[in-house]
């Protein structure tokens, strides 16, 4: 299952900004219980109803909103959620409604009901919060090859594994993960201690690429991701191998294969994306340290 990553809900944070930052929420109803806890959601609801939305931002998956009297609300859309601005008719699995001063309404739809919103008060309880989930953010300055090596020193995992976890790079899944290690030129299944200072150059600019070019076209729609129009992504269209098993790799015509890594469906090119070597002939001999 596709989920929303970085490109997708940064695509969320630039079209629902215009629609949010400076309106206050004239009514709040969560009725989903599962979307706030533990918090009682009447107890976030009271909260929230009167406040005012100073800036939406995001950190790794998650939007981020200021709110008035330093609250922050950080919603998480998890597998299935979405943000509609004024949908036509109410949608079948509406969590949370929001009626904003200007008349406009705001609707969390989410089917698996796996997102979550948290109100958090003060600054502190916000970066804490963040910091004990997430990562270093790509896309700004602090996404230096140098603290990648940092966090990749000893780490015998695979690379893509590596990638994945969110409290050690921000905001990359599935597609982006496997868009960017082919852009690297790196087989994901590389213990991650392994890369070598031109490796984590390569695949910085490779995870930089690929979620630039995600935020680019909009996000991917594969199954639920949808704008807050209710249109869809169209990063699926220029996938360079994820999801694109049987078919010719875009850099040298070799047939992208699907193999699993930590449990997942991984695209690769096994001729741009060279296997190491421990892979290649298991468990003859152990492992040079
Ligand atoms: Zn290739």
């Amino acid at each position: 299952m596709a989920v929303p990553e970085l490109p997708e809900v940064e695509t969320i944070r630039r079209q629902l900004a215009p629609h949010l930052e400076g309106r206050r929420l004239r009514r709040v109803e969560i009725l989903d219980p599962r979307w706030t806890r533990p918090e009682p959601p009447a107890a976030v609801q009271e909260r929230l109803i009167g406040a005012s939305v100073r800036h939406l931002g995001r950190a790794g998956k998650y939007l981020v909103w200021s709110l008035s009297d330093d609250l922050y609300l950080l919603i998480h859309l998890r597998m299935t959620g979405s943000l509609l601005v004024d949908p036509a008719s109410e949608p079948v699995h509406t969590r949370v409604r929001f009626g904003l001063d200007d008349g406009h309404r705001l609707i969390y739809v989410d089917p698996r009901r796996f997102g979550t919103g948290h109100l958090l008060a003060g600054e502190d309880a916000r970066d804490a919060y963040l910091s004990a989930r997430i990562g270093v953010e790509p896309l700004t300055t602090e996404f230096t090859v140098e603290h990648l090596r940092a966090l990749a020193r000893g780490r015998r995992a695979p690379i893509k594994a590596f990638l994945l976890d969110q409290r050690r790079i921000a905001g990359v899944g599935n597609i982006y993960a496997d868009e960017a290690l082919f852009r690297a030129g790196i087989h994901p299944l590389r213990p991650t201690g392994r890369l070598d200072r031109a490796d984590w150059a390569r695949l910085r600019e490779g995870i930089e690429e690929a979620l630039a070019a995600g935020i680019d076209a909009k996000g991917a729609t594969i199954e639920d991701f949808r704008h807050v129009d209710g249109q869809r992504g169209s990063f699926q269209d220029r996938f360079l191998v994820y999801r694109r098993a049987g078919l010719a790799c875009p850099r040298c015509g070799s047939t992208v294969r699907k193999i699993v890594v930590a449990g997942r469906g991984t695209h690769i090119c096994e001729h741009c994306q060279r296997r190491p070597r421990a892979v290649r002939r298991p468990a003859k001999r152990p492992a040079a340290a």
